[in-house]
């Protein structure tokens, strides 16, 4: 056999150097060796055989990596998590069952009793739940930062004891994208680390670790996974953070920096740029136990495969529908960043080359009237709590995803009586905007007096 008909007989597990469309489909798949299948098999299996012995010894003592347990790690899963890795640009990632698993698994490798974290105001209503009710009973206390560009704000909020500053590329409904790159400033500042949820930005069109962020989290249920079909989330490891130098400044990270049991080097002496997803994964879910079934890791590293087609899909038809929603009578704002009239529009191009994925808000006449005789005119959008699907979606944030916070919480946030969430799917663009137009035509009848027919 020649040289290169052997070279290229290996499986090539190194995606390094291919572009972002190439690694979407290739990174992290394993040729199977016994029967020649091209797509890795959904590995059903709870736990693994040990060689012998002292292999069973070795596995218990850390001293190999190799998994004990499903709970640990799973062959199909690990295609997800290299593949995601790649595309965010990290040193690796650990696969979860759900995007609050994902913030709570990052987050618990930072933070324990008595530690604090900052968060930028603006993030999805079911994180802000759980920061507020489990991290608050778990004794890890939040503080909302309200204005990212305000310095003084920072200062009050970051104490000794806050481990993390905790941020969303786009956040929802009001696609207010984040200055990621102001925010790393901040945090390199303090020895922070700046944790990431890029749910609704996705590696397609932002990656956080290219503009300072250090770790990485994701809702898989959404864009990432694709169709609406599998629970999931992931957090990815950047790699970039220096937990030496933060221990050296007083901020201690003791998962990753100390070592776990006598006679074992910490996370960080053994796994190197690697340590915080090896933490993550044997101190925090392994412990915890919010695994992924493989059956969800399968549908993950698949939906992956055309993330990026999907996006493009996503966004063009998301920036049509925002311009042509923004010149109906019936509408009275739509806050979408690609937008060139809405305040965030030059971050937007700056980070996002304009293009804010497809989740955005959208505020009718007539308060929640306007809004309840828009959902309700509506069909081909799906009256539902869900976002990133392959289908549109719609749901009123003040009485489902907002319902349980203050009003003044709400009015500082910009959630109105009138404002919709919309998630833009992938059916053509003009049924969608007939579609909204039929719901807007139920909102113009409200505001046009009856005709009387006496008269
Ligand atoms: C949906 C979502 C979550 C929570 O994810 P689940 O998979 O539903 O647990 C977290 N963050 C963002 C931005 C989300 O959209």
């Amino acid at each position: 056999m020649s040289e290169s008909a052997n070279d290229t007989a290996q499986p090539v597990t190194d995606w390094e150097g291919y572009s972002f469309d190439t690694r979407q489909v290739h990174a992290g798949e394993y040729p199977d060796r016994n029967t020649g299948l091209r797509v890795p098999p959904i590995a059903m299996s709870a736990g693994y055989v040990f060689d012998d012995f002292d292999d069973q010894v070795d596995r218990f003592a850390g001293r190999s990596i190799d998994p004990i347990y499903s709970r640990q790690g799973n062959p199909t899963n690990a295609v997800a998590e290299e593949r995601l890795a790649s595309l965010e640009g990290g040193t690796g990632s650990v696969a979860v069952s759900s995007g609050q698993a994902a913030i709570s698994s990052a987050l618990f490798a930072l933070a324990q009793h008595g530690d604090h974290i900052v968060s930028t105001a603006s993030i999805y209503g079911g994180t802000r739940i759980l920061f507020g009710r489990s991290f608050k009973r778990f004794g890890i206390e939040f503080d909302y930062v309200w204005d990212a560009d305000d310095d003084a704000e920072w200062e009050r909020a970051i104490r000794p004891t806050t481990k993390a500053i905790f941020t969303e590329t786009i956040p929802n409904p009001r696609n207010d994208v984040t200055d990621l790159r102001r925010i790393a400033e901040i945090a390199a500042r303090y020895n922070l680390p700046v944790v990431v949820d890029n749910t609704v930005g996705t590696p397609a069109l932002i990656r956080p670790f290219e503009h300072g962020a250090d770790i990485v989290v994701h809702s898989t249920t959404k864009f990432l996974t694709g169709h609406g079909a599998a629970v999931g989330g992931a957090v990815v490891d950047g790699g970039r953070f220096d937990w030496a130098a933060a221990e050296r400044a007083g901020r201690a990270y003791p998962l990753i920096t100390a070592a776990p049991r006598p006679g074992l080097g910490s996370m960080l002496d053994r796994f190197g740029t690697g340590a915080y997803a090896r933490a993550v994964r044997e101190a925090v879910v392994n412990d915890i136990g919010p695994s992924l079934s493989p059956f969800n890791g399968f549908l993950l590293h698949q939906g992956m495969e055309t993330l990026s087609l999907r996006m493009e899909r996503h966004v063009d038809s998301s920036l049509s529908i925002a311009a042509w929603l923004e010149q109906q009578p019936e509408v009275e704002s739509v806050d979408y960043a690609g937008l060139p009239s809405n305040a965030l529009h030059g971050l937007a191009l700056r980070d996002y080359d304009g293009r804010t994925g497809s989740v955005f808000g959208v505020a009718v006449r007539g308060g929640i009237d306007g809004a309840r005789a828009f959902v309700n005119g509506l069909r081909v959008f799906s009256r539902m709590t869900g976002i990133g699907d392959t289908r549109s979606m719609v749901i009123h944030p003040l009485s489902s995803t907002h319902a349980t916070f203050p009003q003044e919480i709400n009015d500082r946030l910009g959630i109105t009586p009138g404002l919709l969430r919309l998630s833009i799917g992938l059916e053509a663009v003009d049924d969608l905007k007939r579609d909204l137009r039929a719901g807007l035509d139920r909102v113009a009848a409200l505001a046009t007096p009856a005709v009387s027919l006496a008269g």
